[in-house]
C-alpha cells in the first residue's frame, strides 16, 4: 500500500485525496492545511489525519485534532502530491528533497520545479523512477490527451488552439470578469503553447487565450493540420477509444458546459467532477489534412486521475502506462 501525503487542501487536493482514497494500492497518509477553514472540516469528516502547514495553534483553537506538521507528513508519506497555490509548490521543494520524499507538483508551477513534466497518456514512462514530476495544467493536460493518439496515428504537422477559459473556480469569489469577454494574456502565442510544448518538445503549436464570466469549464477550439488525410468517421473512431475522452453524442442534448455538469451531478459523480475531455462528437470535421473540433475541460477535475498515475510512476510500482491509467480509471468511475 502507498502511502500519500497531500500538502494544501483546496480545489485540487482535497480532490487528489479523494481519488487516492479509492485506489486499491493507496492510502492517504494524511493532509496538511495552514488554517482550519470548512475544508479542514471536510478532511476531519473524511478521516484524513490533519497536518499543520503553518503551525498547530489555529487548530487547537478550533478544536481540529492535528497528527503532526507538515514535515511530519512529508516523512510519513512514500510520496507527496503538493497541491498548493501556483509558486508555494517551488518554495516547498526543498522539504521534499530534505526527506527524501518524492514529490509531485501541479501546472501552476514553472516546469522547471521537477524532473519532468506529466500526463499519463503522452509521456508516462519519463516518470518512472524519478523522484519529482509536474502534473501539467488543465489545459495542457486537455490538449496532452488529445494530441497523444493524433501524433501516433497520423502525426501533427501543426495546432492551433483558443482556449477560452473560465473566469474562476465556484469558490474563486475575488476573480472575474463578471460581465466581459478578454483576451487573456492579450500576447500571441499564449503561454499555453509551450506548455503543451514541456510534454511534446517537437510539437508547432500556437495558442490564443480568452477569458469568460463562467466558472463551469474551460472550452476549446481547435485546429490540428495532420500530415497525413484520414477520414472525419475514422478520427472520430480514434478518439473515441480512448478512455479519458468523451464524445458527446449529439442525442444527449448537452449544449455546453451547463449541461455537462448537470449530467455528471445526475449521475452521481463526486462534486459532479468531469474527469475526462468533452469533444462534441458532431464538430469532429476533418477537411484535407486539417481537424477542426470543440472541446470542454473540467479545470478542477482532468489532472486528478493524471496525478494518481504520477504517484505510481513516481513510485514505480507501474512501469505501464496503460496499466496505471486502467486502475485509475476503474477505481474513480472514468469513462462511466
Ligand atoms: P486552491 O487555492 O484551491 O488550494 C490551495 C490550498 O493550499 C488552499 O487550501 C490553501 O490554503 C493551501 N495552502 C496555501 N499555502 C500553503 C502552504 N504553504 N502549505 C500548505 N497548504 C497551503 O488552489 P488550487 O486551485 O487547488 O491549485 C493548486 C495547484 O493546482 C496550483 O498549482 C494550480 O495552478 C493547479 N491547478 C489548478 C486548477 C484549478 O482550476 N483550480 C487546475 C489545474 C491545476
Amino acid at each position: 500500500m502507498l502511502h500519500v501525503g497531500i500538502n494544501g487542501f483546496g480545489t485540487i487536493g482535497k480532490r487528489v485525496a479523494d481519488a487516492v482514497r479509492v485506489q486499491p494500492d493507496m492510502t492517504v497518509a494524511g493532509v496538511a492545511k495552514r488554517s482550519p477553514n470548512f475544508e479542514a472540516t471536510i478532511a476531519d469528516d473524511r478521516g484524513y489525519d490533519l497536518y499543520a502547514a503553518d503551525g498547530r495553534e489555529p487548530f487547537d483553537e478550533a478544536d481540529l485534532a492535528t497528527a503532526g506538521t507538515v514535515h511530519d507528513l512529508i516523512e510519513t508519506s512514500d510520496v507527496v502530491v503538493d497541491t498548493t497555490p501556483s509558486g508555494v509548490g517551488a518554495a516547498n521543494a526543498p522539504l521534499y528533497a530534505e526527506h527524501d520524499t518524492p514529490a509531485i507538483f501541479q501546472g501552476g508551477e514553472d516546469a522547471d520545479v521537477a524532473d519532468v513534466s506529466f500526463n499519463a497518456r503522452a509521456n508516462y514512462e519519463k516518470a518512472v523512477g524519478a523522484d519529482t514530476a509536474r502534473v501539467v495544467s488543465c489545459n495542457t493536460t486537455g490538449l496532452s490527451r488529445l494530441l497523444a493518439p493524433l501524433r501516433e496515428s497520423y502525426g501533427v504537422e501543426k495546432s492551433r488552439v483558443t482556449l477560452v477559459r473560465r473566469g474562476a473556480d465556484p469558490g474563486q469569489t475575488g476573480r472575474g470578469p463578471i460581465n466581459d469577454t478578454l483576451p487573456d494574456p492579450v500576447e500571441i502565442p499564449s503561454h499555453h503553447g509551450p506548455d503543451v510544448q514541456t510534454i511534446f518538445p517537437d510539437l508547432d503549436i500556437d495558442t490564443m487565450g480568452m477569458k469568460v464570466p463562467t466558472t463551469q469549464m474551460h472550452t476549446h477550439s481547435v485546429n490540428v493540420t495532420l500530415e497525413s488525410e484520414p477520414t472525419t468517421e475514422e478520427v472520430t473512431a480514434l478518439l473515441a477509444d480512448e478512455s479519458r475522452l468523451f464524445l458527446i453524442p449529439e442525442t444527449l442534448g448537452i449544449d455546453g458546459a451547463g449541461k455537462l455538469k448537470e449530467y455528471t451531478r445526475d449521475a452521481g459523480r463526486p462534486r459532479g467532477d468531469v474527469w475526462e475531455n468533452c469533444i462534441w462528437a458532431e464538430s469532429i470535421t476533418v477537411e484535407g489534412r486539417d481537424l477542426y473540433l470543440f472541446q470542454a475541460i473540467h479545470q478542477e477535475a482532468d489532472v486528478v486521475p493524471e496525478n494518481i498515475d504520477a504517484v505510481r510512476a513516481l513510485s514505480e510500482r507501474t512501469a505501464s502506462a496503460e496499466k496505471s491509467i486502467r486502475r485509475t480509471d476503474e477505481a474513480l468511475g472514468v469513462g462511466r
